[in-house]
């Protein structure tokens, strides 16, 4: 089965969906504003880039696009059916990026919320950002905020390789 796209086509989408300042996005940081809480969308922490700095809580948040960061068991990760190549290894570099980043930021003492797009989608932006509120004044730990249930049906424990769409798709190919 081919991809219903040319790569050029299915290359264009997927910067769309790429850049910043997404609706969703767009939304909570909005909630936040209103809650009061100030932030920097455009500061660096080492060579981290978190998409908002609240430095008065020492807090940093990332939204994460569920495709773009092999967001596991979520439906919104799910591979093309072309180019799987092109495609893990963009998204194989962003996740290692992410990893690197959140250690530095521990490191640093920072404490950091990953807020993927899929919550979002599924809480709505308002109860998102009253969560992050929460958090930032309150939170120690950091936080990972995904959509529940994300899949139809859950793979089965004793199948590793089905939970991360990156190794799924490598293993098809
Ligand atoms: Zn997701």
């Amino acid at each position: 089965m081919t991809d219903t796209v040319t790569p050029d086509a299915r290359s264009r989408m997927m910067a769309a969906v790429k850049s910043r300042d997404t609706g969703p996005e767009l939304a909570v940081r909005k909630s936040l504003h209103a809650m009061g809480f100030r932030y920097r969308v455009d500061k660096r922490i080492g060579k981290a880039r978190p998409d908002m700095v609240f430095a008065r809580y020492r807090a940093a948040v990332f939204v994460h696009g569920c495709f773009w960061h092999g967001h596991v068991d979520c439906r919104l990760a799910r591979m093309p059916k072309s180019n799987i190549g092109f495609w893990c290894e963009k998204i194989e570099r962003n996740m290692a990026r992410d990893i690197r980043n959140m250690a530095e930021l521990a490191e640093a003492h920072w404490k950091t919320a990953v807020v993927w797009e899929c919550a979002i989608r599924d809480r709505g932006a308002a109860d998102v950002a009253n969560e992050i509120g929460n958090w930032l004044r309150g939170g120690k730990a950091n936080i990972d905020l995904a959509m529940a249930n994300r899949l139809d049906k859950p793979s089965p424990r004793s199948s590793p390789t089905a939970k991360n769409p990156i190794k799924a798709a490598r293993k098809r190919k």
